[in-house]
């Protein structure tokens, strides 16, 4: 059993993450302001420290008293077309709040960390699919972000001894196979909730973001990766940080998958047609992303177990169909609410 610290754990990714570590049997403390995070989405086996990582000093306070194996770093600003709007405060925070995070650690004497990261580092790729030799170009402030919080890091793995993995994930997708977690943004930006939404009726017609791309049916190619899976990458590659100093992954299921065709898997799964509208391209969005996995197979044995796209999409329409308005908005003071139960069957 080891003990660790998910900054973010209340958010998409953190949480599903959070759920991994709880079922192996590890102790997790989850380090979330509430801005994008939802309270309900951490389980209540897990201790929930609710502060913001900007407060620097109350983030040493944490790892001093906290003595964890490693941490899984996820909250940041994470939207491409926001930090086009505002490029400044997206590399601030994020690479700001992940160095000031990285020097508690090590001065706490905690020296393992996994970085959540982004094919965004990309930018344009030369060559699909994209390993991690690919050429690193963001175009996004987001993605430079990214690369930048990973570039400090890498000064802390030299001269801290730190051991750091990033993980450069395609597009999270899909919710918590047993219905617990799923995916709840506000406002909600994503392509498979927004088309599920649309189904459902709970959202207005998909607009889909450019039909002019040069691919087999003009609308751009992504690499859905279900979210219980990237958990697992993220498990796996902590632990390979007993073996090396330094390591990054792409982490995405190797298969491309048209906004149409998502469309037409939400449509499948839905059983209800996705009203829809077509719109310009999204200003920073790439044509096709694809990863290649190879490099996370080879080492760490991963595999995709809910890579089917269909699974994929029918878990998250199971949780938004359950959950019509997303997470209950708890607002409960922090000091009685450290703990909250897992919202099951809500
Ligand atoms: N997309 C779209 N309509 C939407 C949201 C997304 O057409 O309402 C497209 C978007 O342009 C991209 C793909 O769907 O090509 C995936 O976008 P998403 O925002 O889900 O993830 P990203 O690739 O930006 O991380």
């Amino acid at each position: 059993m080891a003990r660790y610290l998910v900054t973010g754990g209340a958010g998409y990714v953190g949480s599903h993450t959070v759920l991994a570590l709880l079922e192996r049997g590890d102790e997790v403390v989850v380090l979330d302001d509430l801005r994008q995070g939802h309270r309900a989405a951490v389980p209540e086996e897990a201790e929930l420290v609710e502060i913001d990582l900007a407060d620097r000093d109350r983030v040493r306070a944490v790892l001093q008293a906290g003595r964890f194996d490693g941490i899984f770093h996820f909250a940041a600003l994470s939207l491409v077309a926001e930090s086009m709007r505002e490029p400044l405060r997206y590399m601030a925070e994020n690479v700001g709040n992940t160095l000031w995070l990285a020097e508690a650690a090590v001065r706490a004497g905690c020296r393992r960390l996994v970085l959540s990261s982004t094919a965004a580092l990309f930018g344009v790729p030369e060559r699909i699919p994209i390993d991690e030799e690919s050429r690193l170009g963001p175009v996004s402030p987001y993605g430079e972000s990214k690369l930048m919080a990973e570039r400090g890091l890498e000064w802390a793995v030299r001269l801290h001894g730190l051991r750091f993995a990033s993980l450069r994930y395609f597009n999270a997708a899909g919710a918590d196979p047993g219905g617990r977690l799923g995916e709840d943004h506000d406002p909600e930006t994503h392509l498979i909730p927004n088309a599920i939404n649309a189904a459902l009726g709970l959202g207005p017609p998909l607009v889909i973001f450019g039909t002019d791309y040069d691919t087999p049916d003009g609308t751009a190619i992504r690499d859905y990766v279900h979210v219980t899976d990237l958990a697992d990458a993220h498990l796996r590659v902590m632990g390979r940080l007993g073996m090396e100093a330094s390591c990054r992954y792409n982490v995405g299921s190797g298969m491309g998958h048209s906004v149409r065709e998502i469309v037409a898997a939400v449509e499948r799964v839905s059983g209800a047609p996705v009203p829809l509208v077509e719109g310009p391209r999204r200003p920073g969005d790439p044509p096709v992303l694809v990863a290649s996995n190879a490099r996370l197979r080879r080492d760490t044995g991963w595999r995709p177990h809910h890579g089917e796209l269909d699974r994929i999409v029918g878990t998250a329409f199971a949780w938004r169909r359950a959950h019509p308005t997303g997470f209950p908005r708890i607002r409960a003071a922090p000091e009685r609410a450290r703990r909250v139960p897992v919202p099951l069957g809500v």
